[in-house]
């Protein structure tokens, strides 16, 4: 359905310098592909969107939609735009509309729509969305994630085919990812073909057919979730998939700001979708730093978790002693509550490791 045929991008910046953000990009999109698009950020995914519907015009190649080459001068772009949809980021409604009015606008002016017609569709999608009592408010009433899920239903009133995400839920608060994700996990299942750039690994994994690993402005690495995240070939799409997400505090005295840190595992449970631990994780904190080591200072502590493998842990870590500060009253305490205890030294010193 869309052939990518070695698309590079060069912007030019006003100084006079230049930046190829896409090198040479190759690849073929069937109907139907729900395509989960990963990698750092900075090389250049949002371009590569943007490019696909001509947002942002090529330098050099060519895409291929249903057969037409919708770089070539003088291509109708309208036919394009209302087979292809975007998501963006930042929602993008019109502010100043209802969000029923935000939903008709296009289909009526665009598709021809009866404005009947248009708003028994439109309820139709807010109700898919979980929105439809919210269709006479501003949307300067509506949380972030509300917000994202209009713009989601005003995409889907064009009946696109294909349906472009740019980061749906990072500019969301942490506790508004899940019902994004829950709309666009409907959506996968529907046929429409979609593609998704998105750091929520979990989620890419569990919707997508496929999975492009974007690196250095090329599709670094392209297969099924399974081949990307259980068997990637190349190191640099290991080390990005396997990346461990941590949380640091250096506790240098009894002085140490506990609430911080207790607000801070908590914004972190969210955000890695792992509250189920949150408690666990509380509750060893306190007894780590306000009993079996409340005499160690200074330590460093912080909360790791692996995506990927659902791994969760503490760390302890404390310089320059090369034996446990554990004694085995503490041992026999901890270890019932967690899944490993590892007390290990580094090359610094020493750390005792809670695995949740
Ligand atoms: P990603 O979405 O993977 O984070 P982007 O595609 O947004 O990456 O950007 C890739 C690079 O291209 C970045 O260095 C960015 O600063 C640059 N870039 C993006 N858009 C423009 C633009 N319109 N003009 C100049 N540079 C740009
Ligand atoms: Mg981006």
């Amino acid at each position: 359905m869309i052939s990518v045929r070695h698309l590079s991008k060069t912007f030019h910046n006003p100084d006079g310098s230049m930046l190829t953000v896409l090198k040479d990009v190759s690849c073929d999109i069937q109907k139907g592909e729900v395509i989960s698009i990963i990698g750092p950020s900075g090389t250049g995914k949002s371009t590569f969107l943007r490019a696909l519907n001509m947002l942002e015009p090529p330098t050099s190649g060519e895409i291929l939609v249903d057969g037409e080459n919708i770089t070539a001068p003088g291509y109708p772009l309208h036919k394009l735009r209302q087979k292809m949809g975007m998501v963006f980021q930042s929602f993008n409604l019109f502010e100043h509309m209802t969000v029923l009015e935000n939903i008709i606008y296009a289909p009526t002016e665009l598709l021809h729509l009866s404005d009947q017609q248009a708003k028994a569709e439109a309820m139709d999608l807010l109700k898919k969305v979980g929105m439809a009592q919210k269709a006479d408010v501003y949307p300067s009433a509506l949380s972030g994630g509300q917000k994202q899920r209009v713009a989601i239903a005003r995409s889907l009133a064009m009946h696109p085919e294909v349906i472009l995400f740019d980061e749906p839920t990072s500019a969301l608060d942490p506790t508004m990812v899940g019902e994004v994700l829950s709309v666009i996990r409907q959506l996968s299942k529907s046929g429409l073909t979609m593609l998704i750039v998105t750091h929520e690994m979990r989620f890419a994994r569990d919707v997508s057919s496929r999975i492009f690993f974007m690196n250095e402005g090329i599709i670094y690495e392209d297969g099924t979730p399974e081949q990307i995240f259980d068997h990637p070939v190349r190191s640099a799409t290991k080390a990005f998939v396997n990346r461990i997400q941590k949380l640091v505090y250096e506790i240098d005295s009894d002085e140490f700001d506990y609430l911080q840190i207790h607000t801070g595992i908590n914004r972190f449970c969210i955000k890695y979708n792992i509250t189920d631990k949150q408690d666990l994780a509380y509750s060893l904190t306190k007894q780590v730093l306000f009993e079996y080591m409340r005499n160690i200072r200074p330590l460093t502590f912080r909360l790791t978790h692996t995506e990927l493998s659902g791994e969760t842990a503490l760390d302890f870590m404390v310089e320059n002693i090369s034996e446990s500060p554990l004694n085995d009253s503490a041992r026999e305490h901890l270890r019932p509550q967690v899944n490993n205890l590892i007390e290990e030294p580094t090359t610094r010193g020493f750390r005792v490791k809670l695995i949740l």
